[in-house]
């Protein structure tokens, strides 16, 4: 007996900066069903695939493939997870420099900007679970980054010096 097997990945292209459609606001899921289901493995498989061919990058929001919804796909090797409909619900006053980039930068460049340090966030998980967390630190910029997203917000809006921004190759020479 012969198996054909069919591994069909969903890896999606990612708008890049420029494009309209990373300034639009994302709507909110009512809805956790199959369609919900869909965009979640669409993240899961770009990014996976992004991670693979940029050697770089922790999570995917769901407008940078063209899904004007509030999802985020966090692909942290040890404990991946999603997040719906996040909000940040408390900003500490202290921030702390980051050297950030974006895969809608396709990951060219990087800027650095501030984040808060701590932040608290109120979200629901891919079966509409509630979950109230806080992070800080590496977890903390990188939730702030991701859901700017959901909001047409790109990490070069926080710039506030045009001189920190550097090539990926220098930031890999500085910092990697
Ligand atoms: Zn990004």
């Amino acid at each position: 007996m012969k198996y054909s097997l069919v591994f069909s990945l969903a890896i999606k292209e990612v708008l890049i900066i420029g494009n309209p459609e990373l300034r639009e606001r994302s709507s909110k899921i009512s809805d956790f069903g199959e369609s919900l289901q869909e965009i979640i493995e669409d993240l899961k498989d770009t990014l996976t695939h992004l991670q693979k061919t940029k050697k770089i990058g922790r999570a995917l929001a769901a407008p940078q493939i063209g899904h004007m919804k509030q999802i985020i796909y966090y692909g942290l090797p040890k404990n991946p997870f999603v997040m719906v409909n996040p909000e940040i619900t408390s900003r500490s006053e202290e921030k702390f420099w980051v050297w950030d980039s974006c895969f809608s930068f396709d990951v060219a460049f990087f800027v650095e900007i501030k984040r808060h340090k701590e932040i608290k966030i109120r979200y629901q998980d891919e079966n509409g679970k509630i979950h109230v967390n806080e992070f800080d630190d590496d977890m903390s910029e990188l939730i702030q980054h991701e859901t700017d997203h959901l909001h047409g917000i790109l990490a070069t809006d926080h710039l506030t010096d045009g001189k920190r921004i550097i090539l990926r190759q220098e930031w890999e020479k500085r910092f990697a």
